[in-house]
């Protein structure tokens, strides 16, 4: 074997820390130690969305929760495959399409984009590969073929014997049906005792999805489902025969039948298509537990092939206490959020909680993330400024900071190990994801961080020599970096994508956004000043040609009570 055919020593990659990671497990109902299956690498495969409609905050609080396991697991130094899947066909795409006279992939194709931009928008890494469902036909014929010959499955026939289009899971044949969710207990000698955790109790209370009733695949309202041909009210479709409103091009040719998939059986047929043996983590919101995920693990383990390991469950956001359902209306859709507050700030909202725990949407939620954002970047900045060599005056970046901003470069923030992390940040992430325990972390290394910018800008003590302000320096430095790189854990990192635009090569440029827009307000907010005191002087020529020139800039003034802002046109 020569060196190239050798197989990567992942395990060399990896940060100590690694082997204390702990995470919850939706079928034991237990936190415990991650094992991955192949050592150095993880899967993972998260439920995406359902491109129907406009993505709103629940859709993407999921994907952001997912993305920061994914993110620590990367840091801990995993290869990590991340699948998340996107399903392009199912009733309510069909229903809606044909309410609004469009092919029902030219809806799913639109809706996909919005998805999309939502999750880059917010900082979701893309995932490693991003399967639709409609691809993947021919694997879940197979799977249901799989399923059918070990004898848990069945095709309805009609009165000649021909398949109908309708295949069945047959949950009578399985008896280990439920063990993801214990909805039946069943008291065998494996099963995990022990009360089922708070968010799954909720859950379980409220009903199993983020939408109203009957308003997605994971709670429809569907004839399959209520069909008198079912053996038992449990079993479930793997394959459905058309309804008569179904176009032509929502109908697939199999050896049971023409029709369409079932609401579970792509998420088994590609996690099993894209994963196989390395399937670590199924990940999925709250709402996914029962019935689709159930029936999920259900499928594959029926077609003799390995479930997930593991199966993590998002919780769901609420307003004023209630679940969000489209009942709260359009205001909580991401476009709609991001009208208000800047990205950054709506994706602090909704990943400083940890994932299990409810999110409560609110003005209070909002101004924390604003004010978060305020101290995090007047640290970042200041102390970039600083480590420029720059004094600081009245708060104001110098000319020199921001040519040379002081900042670490992006390479070195991501190649910060987790084993040189702060141990409270290390202890927090690997406490099952405990983002708020590692948000605390944050902010203690940001007060030690702006205790030496104080003692730096108070410059050096009577008698003391240089060295003693290298050492702050070195400190500092470490303490920015440090600070990066754990936002940048959490996707927070504001000189990183997508909060410093297109810039992603170099620390001068990784700060221009937020430099930029500093040294810009600057200078504008000078000029709005003087033609404060033109207007003041009733010279109004003056004032008219200072705004006319900031216009022609692409530069707006708005002027209200409070005085002038601007914003870039
Ligand atoms: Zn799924």
């Amino acid at each position: 074997m020569t060196d190239a055919e050798k197989p990567l020593d992942s395990n060399s990659l990896q940060a100590h820390v690694a082997t204390e990671l702990r995470l919850y497990d939706t079928a034991s109902h237990a936190v415990s130690r991650f094992v991955p299956i192949v050592a150095g690498k993880v899967g993972i495969y998260v439920c995406g969305a359902t491109v129907q409609s406009s993505p709103h905050i629940g859709h993407i609080r999921a994907a952001v929760a997912f993305d920061t396991v994914r993110r620590w697991l990367l840091r801990l130094g995993y290869d990590v495959t991340f699948v998340r899947n996107v399903t392009d066909i199912d009733d309510k795409i069909l229903d809606k399409a044909a309410a609004a006279g469009q092919q029902w992939w030219e809806r799913a194709y639109f809706y996909e984009r919005e998805f999309t931009q939502a999750y880059d928008a917010l900082g979701v890494l893309p995932p490693t590969y991003e399967p639709r469902a409609t691809g993947h036909v021919s694997d879940m014929v197979e799977l249901i073929g799989r399923i059918i010959d070990n004898g848990h499955g069945y095709v309805v026939r009609d009165e000649q014997g021909e398949p109908t289009g309708n295949v069945y899971f047959d949950v009578a044949s399985w008896p280990q049906y439920g063990e993801l969710t214990h909805q039946k207990q069943s008291g065998g000698a494996n099963s995990v005792a022990g009360a089922p955790d708070e968010a799954a109790a909720v859950a379980d209370r409220m009903g199993p999805s983020v939408d109203a009733a009957g308003d997605d695949k994971y709670n429809p309202v569907d004839l399959a489902d209520a069909s008198p041909d079912k053996h038992d009210v449990r079993d479930f479709a793997l394959w459905k025969a058309p309804k008569p409103s179904d176009p032509q091009t929502a109908r697939w040719s199999t050896p049971f039948g023409t029709g369409r998939p079932g609401w579970h059986i792509e998420c088994s047929a590609m996690s099993h298509r894209y994963l196989g043996r390395m399937f670590d983590i199924h990940g999925g919101g709250l709402d996914l537990r029962f019935p689709h995920h159930e029936n999920e693990m259900a499928q594959t383990k029926a077609a003799g092939w390995n479930s997930a390991a593991r199966w993590m469950h998002s919780a769901w956001v609420t307003a004023k206490g209630e679940k969000m359902s489209k009942s709260l209306g359009n205001g909580l859709s991401v476009p709609a959020v991001l009208a208000q507050d800047s990205p950054w700030v709506v994706r602090y909202a909704l990943g400083s909680v940890q994932y299990r725990s409810m999110l409560e949407w609110s003005d209070q939620t909002l101004a924390e993330a604003r004010s978060a954002f305020e101290r995090i970047s007047n640290f970042i900045e200041r102390a970039g400024a600083a480590l420029a060599g720059t004094a600081l005056a009245d708060g104001i970046l110098a000319t020199d900071a921001l040519a040379s901003n002081g900042q670490p470069s992006l390479e070195e923030v991501t190649a910060v190990s987790a084993d040189d992390l702060p141990a409270d940040f290390v202890t927090a992430m690997n406490d099952d994801i405990n983002v708020s325990g590692a948000v605390a972390a944050i902010f203690t290394t940001i007060r030690s961080g702006n205790t030496l910018l104080a003692a730096l800008a108070a410059g050096p003590a009577k008698g003391s020599t240089t060295g003693s302000t290298t050492a702050e320096t070195e400190n500092l430095r470490a303490a920015l970096l440090s600070v990066r790189a754990m936002l940048d854990t959490l996707g927070l990192d504001p000189l990183a994508e997508p909060w410093a635009g297109d810039a992603g090569n170099g620390s001068a440029a990784a700060g221009a956004g937020v430099s930029e827009h500093k040294a810009l307000d600057t200078l504008i907010t000078e000029q709005l000043d003087a033609r404060a005191q033109a207007r003041k002087a009733k010279d109004f020529a003056k004032a008219d040609a200072i705004r006319d020139a900031l216009n022609a800039a692409g530069i707006t003034i708005e002027d209200g009570p409070q005085g002038s802002t601007w914003s870039l046109a």
